[in-house]
């Protein structure tokens, strides 16, 4: 079998993935600063829908400046998928410095794509990653950004 095939032969779940990808779940919050963004990933007993988690977020924010959610790995249907693996994954593995010293505690680690192509150390990374920046960001403060709301409409495609 070719490594191809290999990458593409089980169901990975993409770390970094948008909201209204195929079966999202939340991932984590990112809290921090956009210097320094930390993400504080949720425990596997928060069950709470995608569509819940992105009523509680003002809908003229892009949901992936703020959350991070992970979703089933698209394989060639992504452009960071080079043939042989998650080129992103790869190069916060190599690229990033260090956000920890172990691994946080995740409820994707057997699925991560990342991980199992760059083991722990993409993980002491992770938390550091933003799924969507822009150019105009003001991450902070997120707690205003992050209302309470019962909206559950007109959200930003992420
Ligand atoms: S902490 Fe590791 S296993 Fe968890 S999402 Fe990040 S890269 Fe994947």
């Amino acid at each position: 079998m070719s490594d191809t095939l290999k990458s593409e032969s089980r169901d990975y779940s993409c770390p970094s993935a948008p909201s209204n990808g195929e079966d999202a779940q939340l991932l984590g919050v990112v809290l921090g600063t956009p210097e320094k963004p930390e993400v504080v990933y949720v425990s596997r007993d928060v069950d709470a829908s995608v569509d819940e988690v992105l009523g509680q977020v003002d809908p003229t924010i892009l949901p992936t400046r703020i959350l991070r959610f992970s979703a089933r790995c698209q394989n060639g249907g992504c452009a960071q998928f080079d043939g042989h693996g998650c080129r992103l994954g790869r190069d916060i593995a190599k690229l990033m410095a260090p956000a920890s010293d172990t691994p946080p505690p995740c409820n994707i680690r057997k699925s991560c794509r990342w991980y199992a192509e760059n083991g722990p150390s993409v993980c002491l990374r992770c938390s550091r990653v933003v799924t969507t920046v822009t150019a105009s960001d003001e991450l902070m403060p997120i707690a205003e950004m992050v209302k309470a709301s019962d909206q559950t409409s007109a959200q930003p495609a992420a």
